[in-house]
């Protein structure tokens, strides 16, 4: 497609979205002057769809009127109301719905993942991420590894990447495996990294990874919902995710988790245990034996928050309809546009570190405005363009496709240009 840098053909662009009429379903954030902003944080927060309220309305109204009844007498009853959103949830990750549990929150299910699944013997227990992955990632992989009495000094390895690139290579990523995989304990990656917006070949790793021994584990916080996946036929073994960027379910909202059915019956892995987890069929004959659930909603702890549950289900609904294959269509045109357009602004003053390739990226760019980068942000912000700035110098903006426009892209662009170019 050749692009072309005018409102015109943005508002064209539109015109022809089949996806356009989505935008009106969710509420657009305004500037202090009552103007619709220009949203491009969606890989931070997702927007609030407007029917959001009326599901948790409902569970509120259940909850008036049935107080504890609500469990089983509420239009729909609280005891499997999770249940109602793991088929979406399967479709949208590519797993079986026995594979998928939403519960928790990311970095807890990160937690409980690794408790089953670093499984560290002699000679095999390190873990390997990418380079620049999200701190809190490491956070909770050195504290896994202190757990297990290693040093994370030693038993944590970052691919490398060669000198003065900040993009993983998928080649050099299979050959470190095949070099130092037989004492690599787990591989944690994530789908798309959160800095740089790179999109990891996950298939190639994974199957590198599994050659050499290696389970895989996959944080999916700027995946799940941004780019298609096929978990269960890349053979992952573990999966996490949080549904507040892209899937849209509100500040803090409730996470998903995926566990390769192969290890669903497993009883040998340890893992740390609750009562949600227990078989449907003796949890509340309260015995003292736990007899996990034989799918990935084994690994519940506890009864779940019902009002995150519903607003989730919300935004689920949504996804459902839109279908996420044209969802990416979408999102890879309007990325595109906004490439083309940043790349006019020149890039000797913007950078653009994200990928090239639309297979090696969700719709987020990273930018680097060298010196400038701080001050242009700002500047972004008082003219009503949303994104968030990261630290120590990349702008990221996504476009994404289920709320925002070429429009909304078309006028990035302008802004950005003139701040950039120091003029008024
Ligand atoms: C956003 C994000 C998280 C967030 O974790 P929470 O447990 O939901 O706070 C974790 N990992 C990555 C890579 C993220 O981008």
């Amino acid at each position: 497609m050749t692009y072309q840098p005018t409102l015109e053909f943005a508002q064209k662009l539109d015109q022809d979205d089949p996806l356009r009429d989505y935008r009106n379903r969710f509420y657009i954030p305004e500037t202090a002057d009552g103007q619709p902003s220009i949203y491009l944080c969606g890989n931070s927060l997702g927007l609030q769809p407007r029917t959001v309220e009326a599901y948790v309305q409902q569970e509120l109204e259940d909850w008036a009127k049935l107080g504890v009844e609500g469990h089983f007498r509420a239009r729909r009853p609280w005891m499997p109301y999770h249940e109602l959103l793991t088929p979406a949830a399967a479709r949208l990750v590519g797993a079986l719905p026995e594979e998928v549990v939403v519960m928790n929150s990311l970095t807890v299910n990160l937690h409980l993942m690794m408790v089953s699944f670093y499984r560290p013997v002699p000679g095999r227990y390190k873990i390997v991420m990418e380079a620049n992955g999200f701190p809190s990632d490491q956070y909770a992989v050195k504290s896994q590894l202190q757990y297990h009495g290693f040093a994370p000094d030693e038993a944590l390895l970052e691919f490398p990447l060669r000198e003065n690139e900040v993009l993983h290579r998928t080649e050099d990523m299979v050959q470190f495996l095949e070099e130092h995989g037989a004492e690599i304990a787990l591989v944690l990656l994530g789908g798309v990294n959160y800095y740089t917006g790179q999109a990891f070949d996950i298939p190639a790793i994974a199957e590198a990874a599994r050659r050499r021994g290696c389970m895989i584990g996959l944080d999916l916080a700027h995946a799940a919902g941004n780019l298609p996946l096929q978990l269960h036929d890349w053979q992952i073994d573990f999966a996490v995710w949080c549904s507040y960027k892209y899937l849209n379910s509100g500040p803090g909202g409730i996470a998903g988790c995926f566990v390769h059915q192969r290890h669903l019956q497993e009883r040998e892995n340890p893992r740390f245990a609750g009562w949600w987890g227990q078989n449907k069929q003796t949890r509340f004959l309260m015995g003292p034996e736990f007899d996990p659930i034989p799918t990935a909603e084994g690994w519940q702890l506890s009864n779940p928050p019902i009002l995150l549950l519903a607003a989730l289900r919300a935004s689920l609904d949504i996804f459902d309809e839109a279908g996420m294959d044209r969802l990416r269509q979408k999102s890879v045109k309007l990325t595109g546009y906004l490439e083309h357009l940043i790349r006019r602004v020149g890039p000797d003053k913007v950078q653009i570190i994200t990928p090239g390739h639309p297979e090696a990226r969700g719709c987020q760019l990273s930018l680097v405005i060298g010196d400038e980068g701080r001050r242009v942000f700002e500047q972004l912000t008082e003219r009503g363009v949303i994104c968030d700035w990261r630290e120590p110098d990349v702008i990221r903006i996504a476009p994404v496709p289920l709320y925002n426009s070429f429009e909304d892209v078309y006028h990035f662009a302008r802004i950005l240009g003139e701040l950039v170019q120091g003029a008024p």
